[in-house]
């Protein structure tokens, strides 16, 4: 797919996607914009990996790994998005950054960095209001971002999408201003088991404001979604049903385009948690028929603090305001005040303008790739640390669905997760440990706690095999060394 180029209306600066030839120039150095590394801790350099501490020899071949057939990526290769991407030719501890935590956050894309440097640099202004050439270039800027989300995810409109903090805003969003209106005593929202706490909290909120019910659905041993268990629990009481095309802790990726189909027979709506999905495989919220869709920007290579919540345009004219004050008005008066139309009656204040910049350069960076390319190679890099990790002694994955996205949530035997962490911290390696936010579905295990390598589209094989023979040495180091 394509996303549009705004630069091609007129609008681009180079480093800005949609700001030049308005007579703006280049922000000079904007080029060199990197994060800045403390240098007892980290060089950007990658020679310096050479000065590793003494006690942490860096990682030999994953034994047993190197058995592994070679991967093949088909018609992709890491390394164009690799070089794209600063922050992975830095060192950790002595050690190249080995970062195997995308499913907390992706890494940015020069091109992300750069944009956000030559927003500021040349272009910063607040939008939908005053009259200058700087407003409407921004505004322009903005609402070209509505146009590339809403094309990213296949909605009909720039107007189905509203900009927000992040699927958690989102989430809170559809809660309080269609839940408010919508939930009653005795209705069902029926969240699977594996969601994140930001799309089970907001349900409980609001059910206790409501006196409706939040109804889990529960896990199959493999950790998929129950799908009969689902048929069941669904009735005519059903409003909503909560479920995330891709899970953060087990991976799995349920059958979101026939659980939706299924909770329409009974009049319910669906919200999609996408927030692990998007950066994953293609999404097309027409297809699935979603009602409301939500996603983090910061998931899929653009900054923090920025996201989008697609919902359908009817449901969408529907909805109240869930926070007042300017953007989402018409005109204000003590007697009587009118609304802006969706999607900025939901947008109350200042929006990330910055935050949308960043997330236009990122989704043209990211859809520069072929996506099903993308995703056959991830599918391939999670079959190989699959196999890679099956050879660690005492290490289990959580969750086998038939469909997954490049998430493994392990536990190790005799070591506790923050244990595994840290020591994989020593050799530059960077994985999650704790609940995730999703304690029902590791309680679904008997566990509370747990390690997860989280993978995205510029990790490699090599760094698998740095991750297996780190956790291999782990196994065989003596207890006063870990
Ligand atoms: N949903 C899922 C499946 C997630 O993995 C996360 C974050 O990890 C969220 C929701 C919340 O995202 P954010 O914190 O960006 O709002």
């Amino acid at each position: 797919m394509t996303i549009p180029d705004v630069t091609a209306r007129g609008l681009g600066v180079p480093g800005v996607p949609g700001l030049s030839g308005a007579g703006v120039t280049a922000v000079p150095g904007s080029t060199a914009v990197l994060p800045t590394v403390p240098a007892n801790s980290a060089s950007a350099d990658p020679a310096s990996a050479d000065s590793a501490p003494a006690d942490s020899a860096p990682p030999a071949a994953a034994p047993g790994a190197g058995a592994l057939p070679q991967l093949q990526p088909p018609g992709f290769s890491p390394e164009s998005a690799r070089r794209d991407i600063p922050i992975l030719h830095r060192t950790v501890n002595g050690h190249p950054l080995v970062w195997l935590d995308n499913g907390a956050t992706t890494q940015k894309p020069r091109q992300v960095i750069e944009a956000l440097g030559a927003y500021y640099g040349a272009a910063n202004s607040n939008i939908h209001r005053g009259a200058h050439t700087m407003a409407r270039e921004a505004t322009q800027m903005y609402e070209a971002g509505r146009s590339a989300v809403a094309e990213f995810l296949g909605a009909g409109s720039p107007d189905d999408i509203v900009f927000v903090r992040g699927t958690t805003e989102a989430i809170n969003l559809v809660a309080q201003s269609w839940g408010r209106a919508n939930l009653g005593p005795g209705d069902d929202i029926l969240v699977a088991v594996l969601e994140h706490h930001s799309d089970i909290v907001p349900w409980q909120l609001i059910a206790k404001e409501t006196r409706a019910r939040v109804v889990p659905i529960p896990l199959t041993p493999e950790g998929a979604i129950d799908q009969d268990a689902y048929a069941d629990l669904l009735s005519s009481r059903t409003q909503l049903v909560a479920v995330s095309h891709a899970s953060n802790v087990l991976g799995t990726v349920p059958p979101v385009k026939e659980m939706t189909a299924l909770a329409h027979r009974y009049g319910a709506k669906v919200l999609v948690d996408g927030a692990q999905a998007v950066a994953h495989f293609p999404v097309d919220v027409q297809d699935l028929d979603a009602d409301f869709y939500a996603f983090s920007g910061h998931k899929l290579f653009a900054p923090t603090g920025i996201g989008a919540l697609y919902a359908k345009p009817e449901i969408l004219r529907s909805m109240r305001p869930w926070q007042g004050g300017g953007n989402m008005i018409e005109s204000v008066d003590f007697s009587r005040t009118t609304f802006a139309p969706v999607p900025h009656l939901l947008e109350a204040g200042t929006g990330h303008i910055s935050g949308v910049v960043g997330l236009l350069a990122a989704l043209n960076w990211f859809t520069s790739f072929d996506r099903e390319a993308v995703a056959a190679y991830e599918s391939a890099l999670m079959t190989y640390a699959q196999q890679a990790l099956s050879t660690v002694p005492g290490l289990e994955v959580l969750g086998s669905a038939p469909e997954r996205i490049a998430v493994l949530t392990f536990t190790l035997a005799g070591q506790d997760p923050a244990g595994i962490a840290d020591w994989l911290d020593r050799d530059g390696i960077a994985i999650r440990a704790g609940h995730h936010c999703a304690q029902p579905a590791l309680a679904h295990y008997g566990l509370e706690s747990a390690a997860r390598a989280s993978l995205a589209l510029y990790n490699t094989s090599e760094e698998v095999d740095q991750l297996v023979t780190s956790l291999r040495r782990l196994q065989e180091a003596p207890e006063e060394v870990r």
